[in-house]
């Protein structure tokens, strides 16, 4: 176990003004020296998403105003190095905290980090080293700062524990794409465990254990052991196609937010890429992607993926998902408000740059465009002229892209599902996000943990759009895809080969269960439960069926 140090300050006054500022003029240069150091190291491992966030920290520390204020409290007010600079810097950022711009308000944090680290060298404190980790470490922390996020080696973590932290913050994010355990918040754990205690963590549970008796540590080292054997055993899926016992096949695509998780993919033989979700890159710059930045990241996922269809899906902001540098008005209900298509179709300027992005890239491989959060036709018309107005574009300056390439849709809002009919006519696929298609059907939001028992794949109303949706694609002669949670439920999935559903998209991490199931289906029986499903009146009574069906 590592754990995040915390230190204590008080103030004193000092003698020798010019022992103190050269003090801490070492102690920045030391911490500026690593920083080099750690960006050497991401060179050398081309990480450019954590080298730029590296490279923006070098910036602040070599900032000559950083530690102005600092001096003159040394200075003037005969303080110690150590307070001087946690008042110095605890005046910019709250400065930074008070203005009114998201994403300069963010930066604070980043100063906060800066000002921690230089303490910690004047205190002469080892800090706890992130990029030197143990194998099977298990982090513990108050929280994960940016900064600790880029130096992390991920490789030897085995869980992480903090206390503050949402489900969709950078680290969780990562964390769920490497499979990591992680539990999030925690309160006081910090102050409840020590550097080398002996910790289990129950990623599914929230069970956490400190220093556990024996009997404890041996029923989690089997614990262990099965998944990794189960985990072995499932690889040999990896190159078997998803086709049932009486050979009705289904692709199994996976569900990505950059580039970089194509690795995950292509090690569990996914069939293409259900959804990128590409408001990830906005997320992770400090400012918007230029047209070239997001060709060379949709171009990558077209390259890669070679034959295999990759829907690149436009921009879905807003909602639970921000983007400071657009500088969004707060809303009283953001889920219903302007987000997603709605926002592109407003900023065709910002919309066109990804559009164009996308056809360019185009070329390199097989990639669809996918609108999320259509609620009306003329929405659907709006974005695909748009598109055409790209290809136009592009056609003037004589530059390549495929001309048909795919346009489709996500129907995750139930007036679509229930107009699937007319939506299938003019676009040429579906990907049904439940996710959202959940929350608004039922008027549950997806993240409030006191609705959650309203949040319901099983729902009966759930299942019907599902089904109405399935069919209209299938009546008009496209396919229709999943790309929301439910598509990886081992037990929703006979429900959705017994729908027809043509494409499960999902993270990399369920694709192999979800192959494994596949394989083991019969189609005929998953019609047959499909049947008695559609009779059931309650969730809870769909769910019963769903866990009781053998196959
Ligand atoms: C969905 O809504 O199901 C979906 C896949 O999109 P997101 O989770 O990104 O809203
Ligand atoms: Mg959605």
């Amino acid at each position: 176990m590592l754990k995040k140090e915390k230190y204590e300050i008080e103030k004193s006054n000092i003698q020798n003004v010019e022992e103190e500022i050269k003090k801490l003029e070492e102690a920045l240069s030391s911490v500026i020296e690593e920083t080099k150091n750690s960006i050497k190291e991401l060179q050398k491992e081309e990480n450019n998403e954590q080298l730029q966030i590296m490279q923006a920290y070098l910036m602040i520390l070599q900032d000559e105003t950083l530690l102005e204020r600092t001096k003159i409290m040394i200075k003037d007010e005969q303080l110690d190095s150590i307070y001087a600079t946690k008042k110095g810097l605890d005046e910019i950022i709250e400065n930074f905290k008070n203005i009114d711009n998201e994403y300069l308000a963010e930066r604070a944090k980043d100063i906060e980090d800066i000002k921690n680290r230089i303490i910690f060298k004047l205190l002469n404190k080892e800090e706890a080293k992130f990029h030197n980790l143990e194998p099977n470490t298990i982090i513990v922390t108050d929280e994960l700062t940016t900064s600790d996020t880029s130096d992390i080696n991920l490789k030897n973590v085995q869980g992480i524990i903090s206390e503050i932290g949402g489900p969709n913050s950078h680290v969780s994010i990562i964390a769920r794409n490497k499979q990591i355990p992680m539990i999030i918040r925690v309160d006081d754990v910090a102050d409840k465990v020590k550097n080398g205690d002996l910790l289990i963590i129950n990623g599914d549970t929230g069970e956490i254990y400190i220093n556990p008796p024996n009997e404890e540590i041996k029923k989690y080292q089997e614990l262990q052991r099965l998944a990794q054997e189960k985990k072995i055993k499932l690889e040999a899926y990896k190159n078997k196609s998803a086709k049932t016992k009486d050979n009705y096949q289904v692709e199994i695509s996976c569900n990505i937010g950059k580039p970089a998780d194509l690795e995950d993919a292509i090690n569990v033989g996914a069939d293409g890429i259900g959804l990128f979700r590409t408001e990830f890159l906005f997320m992770d710059s400090k400012q918007m992607p230029t047209e070239e930045e997001q060709f060379e990241s949709y171009k990558k996922v077209a390259e890669i993926m070679k034959e295999k269809l990759s829907i690149i899906r436009t921009l879905d902001v807003g909602g639970d998902k921000e983007i400071p540098y657009l500088n969004l008005e707060k809303e009283d209900n953001p889920f219903l408000g302007y987000r997603a298509i709605r926002l592109c179709l407003e900023n065709t300027e910002l919309f066109k740059i990804q559009l164009r992005a996308i056809l360019r890239a185009s070329k390199y491989g097989n990639l669809a465009i996918m609108f999320p959060m259509i609620s009306t036709i003329e929405e659907l018309r709006k974005a695909k002229s748009i598109v055409e107005e790209c290809k136009s574009e592009l056609d003037d300056k004589k530059i390549p892209y495929n001309s048909n390439i795919k346009v489709g849709m996500m129907i995750e809002i139930p007036a679509t599902a229930i107009m699937a009919d007319s939506f299938a006519k003019e676009c040429d696929f579906f990907s049904i996000g439940t996710n959202d298609l959940i929350q608004y059907t039922l008027a549950a939001e997806r993240g409030n943990p006191k609705i959650a028992h309203l949040y319901t794949k099983n729902h009966p109303a759930i299942i019907k759009l599902i089904k109405y949706t399935v069919e209209a694609a299938h009546n008009n002669g496209i396919f229709c895809g999943m790309c929301g949670e439910a598509a990886s439920n081992i037990h929703y999935i006979p429900l959705l080969v017994g729908l027809g559903l043509d494409e499960f998209s999902m993270n990399s991490s369920a694709i192999l269960e979800a192959k494994r199931v596949i394989t083991n289906l019969d189609k005929n029986n998953c019609e047959k439960l499909v049947e008695k499903v559609l009779k059931a009146e309650s969730d809870k009574e769909v769910e019963k069926i769903l866990k009781e069906f053998k196959y």
